[in-house]
């Protein structure tokens, strides 16, 4: 229950001191107060709320949420949307952005500065250069002053996963403009709500939705980031000030009036600008120069929404996911340790509480091993490395992945499981955890939205590249018949091609976008011309 300030206020100023949250602020234009709702929590914790106790004018009220649907046309416009297809945007990718991302995410270990002050600290290129992370006392103040050492804890044990969502928004938002440094750009609740799939939840008032994006930009809004950045190529060395990530020059609080004259919360405005870190990261101009770089990347909207629903249940699998999004466009080689995997997903005291307490590990692992099946199902398929993560220590749901959907293949799996020395359904061996921890993926099938994430950055201008030849598409079904035409199963490609059968049913399924390589593979096998 959220309480409004009355017109028969007699600005006593009595209740201000008494609001714990914060709550209760002076009018900009007017003589008095208003109560920001998204702050407001009733008091719950006593009898009779404390700016009520205090006002002998009994100008405070408790307001009662509207009915009904509220889309305000009061809001500015952001300018402009993004995921203009509905599917992707580009976002600032930089290692700023990234770890900034981590941080939020992953609630990283933070230590103590030679100013006795709580910092997160991160070396770049082998220690020739720093990233030094603080939280900003107050987000709304012009000035980036650290926050008391004693408070960081605490607001570092409050950081939501999903503030990640806020902060990657901002990232798209700051590659619209040319200078994102110095434009700001302006957001409304409106956008937050699409973009993040609010707006599809009807168990959310308005008031909760607004409270709750509120909260994750101020979050995103809340990290300071200093420089010390070595030469790269032709750009030079240079360092930066403890500087906002993401500056909030402006909140807009957008009221609608209700019969007996109560004023209801209907929508929220921010201003927002990149910090002096996009000069050298995201810097168009100078990048032609060689003198400061422009580093994009392809955000998917559904990683945002898949963030959004499953950061309760699979908290570990989001973070992975949020991680991936900027290692895998990073190109090369993707080899992953399952121990690196399990560091991210749940952080370096977990994973020690796993190796040094009874018991501890299996929970984890059942943990781990469903968090990879979610991000299975959201489109990475992982591809476990033959030699170190072999079938019997693979996930059952991997392993179940294998079963044919035709009935006669189906069938003639199951006979050819019960005699081979390992069957599908029996239990682990004894040593998995340890083996687990040395094992490793060979990468991810990413599915056809992520191949957009991850597509290797344009090739540098000057450099003279082949002619690129077109091959179309196999599709699921061309794949299925020629198969068929074959008289092969699915379980028979896919030792001719070195594949695994789940994969082979996921293409024929058309879950995922076949590489170049596997393409040429298939047509050569299954003489498809
Ligand atoms: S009800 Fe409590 S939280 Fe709300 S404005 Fe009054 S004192 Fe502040
Ligand atoms: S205590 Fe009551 S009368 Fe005084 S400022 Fe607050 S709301 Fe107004």
């Amino acid at each position: 229950m959220t309480y409004t300030i009355k017109d028969d206020c007699i600005v006593c100023d009595n209740c201000q001191p008494e609001c714990p949250n914060g709550a209760i602020k002076p009018e900009a234009e007017r003589e008095g107060y208003w109560i920001d709702p998204t702050l407001c929590d009733g008091c719950p914790d006593v009898e009779i709320p404390r700016c009520v106790a205090v006002c002998s004018a009994g100008s405070l009220a408790p307001l009662q949420p509207k009915k009904g649907r509220r889309k305000s046309t009061l809001l500015p416009p952001a300018i402009p949307a993004i995921f203009l297809n509905g599917k992707t945007t580009s976002f600032a990718s930089s290692m700023v952005v990234w770890e900034a991302c981590n941080i939020l995410a992953q609630r990283q270990p933070w230590q103590t500065d030679a100013d006795g002050q709580l910092c997160y600290r991160r070396a770049v290129h082998r220690g020739r250069g720093e990233m030094r992370f603080r939280l900003a006392a107050d987000v709304e103040s012009d000035l980036p002053i650290p926050m008391a050492t004693d408070k960081v804890a605490q607001a570092i044990a409050q950081f939501d996963i999903r503030a990640a969502c806020a902060h990657l928004i901002f990232a798209a938002y700051a590659v619209t403009v040319d200078c994102p440094w110095e434009e700001p750009f302006v957001l409304n609740d409106q956008h937050f709500e699409r973009y993040l799939g609010l707006d599809k939840r009807k168990d959310l008032t308005k008031l909760d939705k607004l409270t709750l994006i509120k909260d994750l930009v101020y979050q995103a809004c809340q990290l300071l980031v200093a420089l010390d950045w070595p030469r790269q190529g032709k750009v030079k060395a240079f360092s930066l000030d403890e500087q906002p990530v993401w500056r909030l020059l402006n909140v807009e609080y957008y009221f609608e009036e209700d019969a007996q004259g109560y004023r209801h919360l209907i929508g929220l405005g921010f201003t927002v600008r990149a910090g002096i870190w996009a000069k050298h990261f995201l810097n168009k101009r100078e990048c032609r120069r060689q003198t400061a770089f422009y580093q994009y990347g392809s955000l998917p909207q559904s990683l945002l929404i898949e963030v959004m629903s499953n950061w309760q249940q699979h908290e570990g699998g989001v973070r992975l996911l949020l991680w991936l999004l900027f290692k895998l466009r990073l190109g090369g080689d993707h080899r992953l340790t399952v121990r690196t995997l399990l560091h991210i997903a749940y952080g370096e005291d977990r994973l020690i509480e796993a190796t040094t307490v009874r018991g501890a590990h299996k929970r984890l692992l059942k943990t781990f091993e469903s968090d990879l099946e979610t991000i299975y199902y959201y489109g990475l398929k992982p591809l476990f490395d033959a030699e170190t993560y072999s079938l019997d220590i693979q996930p059952l749901w991997a392993r179940a992945a294998d079963i044919p959907d035709d009935v006669d293949d189906a069938l003639e799996f199951w006979v050819n499981d019960a005699n081979q020395i390992r069957s599908l359904t029996d239990t682990a061996p004894r040593d998995k955890w340890q083996r687990l921890l040395n094992a490793r993926l060979s990468g991810f099938e990413p599915s056809a939205e992520w191949q957009q994430v991850i597509r290797r950055r344009a090739p540098k201008r000057g450099r003279k590249q082949p002619p690129s030849v077109q091959v179309e598409q196999l599709s699921g079904s061309a794949i299925k018949a020629a198969r068929q035409r074959q008289n092969f199963t699915q379980r028979t490609l896919a030792e001719h091609l070195g594949k695994s059968q789940s994969w082979v049913r996921d293409i024929e399924n058309g879950r995922f976008n076949i590489i170049p390589e596997d393409q040429a593979r298939l047509r050569q096998t299954l003489e498809i011309y």
